[in-house]
């Protein structure tokens, strides 16, 4: 019988440096030399939105200007040059990431080494330098679906270590350091290629999920396609760099009112207040074009916030007109929450880029 069971995808290679990165031994004064083939790798588990790191027995300074020099050491988060045991470096690579031992991969010349890290985290994955230029087919290291936010996830992860370092030295009010951040939240209609990060959020998100329901891609490609509806797609960045797609906006628009299927935001953005700015700038588009909303509101045993985050928006569960008109299926599982919208102010910690929908 046949192990058809996919592999566990690699969510982080960490490599050593002497002979696995590049040819030679910094220590021994080598003028090492990055192969092309090697650049050529790192380039392209980076697109995949493989994070990378080093697990090496070097002199630190002198290695990570070696990585600056080859142009590669942007590649790298969380490195871990020194001299303490692999499974040690590769343990804290781990736990800052906050990744599995599943899901992290080791690369090295030396056999004792790779027995090292195994005995101690036998789940971490092995390989040696001559399996590199196979790595881009084995099946671990290719990703079923690579989106923009892949594509940007390890800038994604170095702003926010920066962020999280800036945020621990900061001395002043939460809300000082939130304006201090420059953040820009964009509001648009999703296009196919942000369908399937949106719907990895709807998956991801089921604390700040309205409704708990989990909308494949092919519903949502659906959706997209109509008229009555709009997928809008939430994302957000700040100086230190991009935080990806951080929710999705389910609406049909009917005459008289809004319908808001679907909000789900991720946790990640919790802290900024991002769920009560998009509410409001909701608000303010039903209100400029004069219609009601209604919201689907669906409690889960993990969803409280958001049922707060729309009940400090203003929506209430009283009767209006409206939804008597409305010809909503009567649905046991879904509150149906209601608001008479009037215009909000503009957020105070953040700029927005959005679309109009009242004029569209
Ligand atoms: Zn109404």
């Amino acid at each position: 019988m046949t192990d058809r069971t996919p592999p566990v995808p690699v969510k982080c290679l960490v490599w050593d440096l002497d002979n696995t990165l590049w040819q030679g031994t910094l220590l021994e004064g080598d003028e090492v030399r990055l192969p092309d083939e090697v650049r050529d790798v790192l380039a392209m588990l980076d697109s995949r939105g493989i994070l990378q790191s080093v697990a090496s027995k070097n002199d630190h300074d002198m290695a990570w200007q070696k990585l600056e020099q080859l142009g590669v050491a942007e590649y790298f988060v969380l490195p871990e040059i020194g001299w303490g045991p692999k499974s040690d470096s590769v343990r804290r690579i781990a736990d800052q990431l906050r990744f599995a031992h599943t899901t992290i991969a080791f690369i090295d010349d030396l056999p004792a080494e790779h027995a090292e890290v195994t005995f101690h985290l036998p789940d971490v994955r092995c390989y040696s330098p001559e399996q590199l230029l196979d790595l881009s087919v084995l099946p671990e290291f290719a990703p079923a679906t690579v989106t923009e936010d892949s594509r940007q996830r390890r800038r994604m992860y170095q702003a926010n270590f920066r962020r999280e370092a800036a945020q621990a030295a900061f001395t002043g009010p939460d809300e000082d350091f939130l304006r201090s951040l420059d953040l820009v939240m964009r509001i648009a209609r999703a296009e196919q290629e942000d369908l399937a990060r949106v719907e990895e959020l709807t998956l991801r998100t089921s604390q700040m999920n309205a409704t708990g329901v989990h909308y494949s891609d092919a519903v949502l490609r659906d959706l997209c396609e109509d008229s009555a509806h709009d997928v809008l797609v939430i994302s957000m960045a700040d100086r230190f760099g991009p935080h990806g797609a951080v929710g999705v906006l389910l609406l049909a628009r009917n005459a008289g009112f809004w319908h808001l299927k679907l909000l789900a935001t991720s946790c990640r953005v919790v802290s900024f207040g991002a769920g009560a700015v998009i509410l409001n700038w909701l608000i303010t588009q039903a209100h400029t074009a004069g219609v009601h909303l209604v919201a689907d509101f669906r409690p889960t045993d993990r969803n409280r916030m958001m049922e707060i985050a729309y009940r400090f928006a203003g929506f209430t569960t009283d009767p209006c007109a409206c939804l008597a008109a409305s010809g909503l299926p009567p649905n046991a599982d879904i509150q149906r929450m209601h608001l008479v919208p009037d215009r909000r102010n503009e957020p105070g910690t953040m700029r927005l880029i959005t679309e109009d929908l009242s004029t569209t």
